[in-house]
């Protein structure tokens, strides 16, 4: 993309930086694929309207990217605009049962939160390693728990510049697919329905293996069991106190694991053994479920 370009979207007062010929491998979990023509990395909620609008004016392909857990870029790369939209929508607020995350929240983050207070629902996104956006545009999941059935509304950046707010019924959740999947645009935030519940319990069901020891085994992930303390009924303190704590053993690790090579650790996928991807655009794929 030219120069002069580049600085059409700085002179309209993007803030975020702006990177030409950026690799994307860094930004995705496999860690391969070429470069985006245009990297742009949002600092604000504005940049993410101005480099949208800029894109439409411009005619200018443009993608978003969340965590780039769901998505393989070709080796070739990708031509035009790439948006990361992680820092500049990272905002969450937890108002009585009500979560509203921004979309570049880490999902598992947003779970936890919900879990320090005392909120139900969420726990099957601690394991999710996306952000909100991505969950929603996925509507990822887990067993029979999905992101839509927790989704009051999702606020959605339209290429014209309309912010338009989605109802749940509007949002088309399907298995593994929303109608933000072919609808263009930016998710930006959503506001999820949680239910109270034992604080303790919640903690237990997002896999967190310290607070077992004061409850009765519950089943992995599971909504309908509420756990028996063994010793009187566990509070929030209590709770947060074990969400403070280094979590071990938890499914993000997952991946990690697979891509280890014979002496453990993560995996070197250096140019010499990288694999060959041709023909998957940014955005295309599904790697989960495979
Ligand atoms: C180890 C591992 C475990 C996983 N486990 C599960 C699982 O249990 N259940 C499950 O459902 N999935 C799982 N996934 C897949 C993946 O984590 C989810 O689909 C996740 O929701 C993707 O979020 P992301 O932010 O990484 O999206 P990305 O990979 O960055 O993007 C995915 C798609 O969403 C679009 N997108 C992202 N953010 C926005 C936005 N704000 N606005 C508009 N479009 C956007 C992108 O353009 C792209 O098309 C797993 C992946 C890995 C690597």
């Amino acid at each position: 993309m030219p120069i002069p370009l580049l600085d059409d979207l700085r002179g309209r007062g993007f803030r975020g930086e702006i990177l030409a010929e950026a690799p994307l491998a860094p930004f995705t979990t496999w860690r391969i694929g070429g470069p985006a023509e245009v990297l742009a990395t949002a600092a604000a909620p504005e940049d993410v309207e101005l480099a949208v609008r800029f894109a439409v004016d411009r005619a200018i392909p443009w993608r978003v990217l969340g965590n780039g857990s769901n998505l393989l870029v070709r080796d070739e790369g990708v031509r035009g605009l790439v948006l990361r939209v992680r820092k500049a929508l990272d905002g969450v607020a937890v108002d009585g049962g009500v979560i509203v995350a921004g979309a570049g929240a880490s999902f598992p983050s947003v779970a936890r939160a919900a879990a320090e207070h005392g909120l139900a629902g969420l726990e099957f996104g601690a394991g999710i390693p996306g952000t909100v956006g991505g969950a929603i545009v996925m509507n990822a999941g887990w067993h029979e728990f999905e992101t839509g059935s927790r989704v009051a509304e999702v606020e959605f950046l339209e290429p014209d510049g309309l912010v338009v707010s989605y109802p749940a019924r509007a949002c088309r959740f399907g298995y593994r697919t929303s109608a933000f999947r072919t609808r263009r645009g930016v998710v930006l935030r959503a506001g999820f329905v949680l239910e109270p519940d034992e604080p303790l319990a919640v903690a237990v069901r997002l896999g967190l293996p310290e607070a077992r020891g004061g409850l009765r085994r519950t089943p992995h992930r599971g909504r309908g069991s509420q756990g028996t303390p063994d010793r009187g009924r566990p509070g929030l303190a209590e709770a947060r106190e074990l969400l403070r704590q280094p979590r071990q053993g938890q499914r993000q690790g997952r991946l990690g694991a697979r891509r280890a090579g014979r002496g453990g650790g993560r995996a070197d996928l250096g140019s010499q053994a990288r694999p060959r991807v041709r023909a998957v655009v940014i955005g295309d794929i599904l790697l989960f479920p495979s």
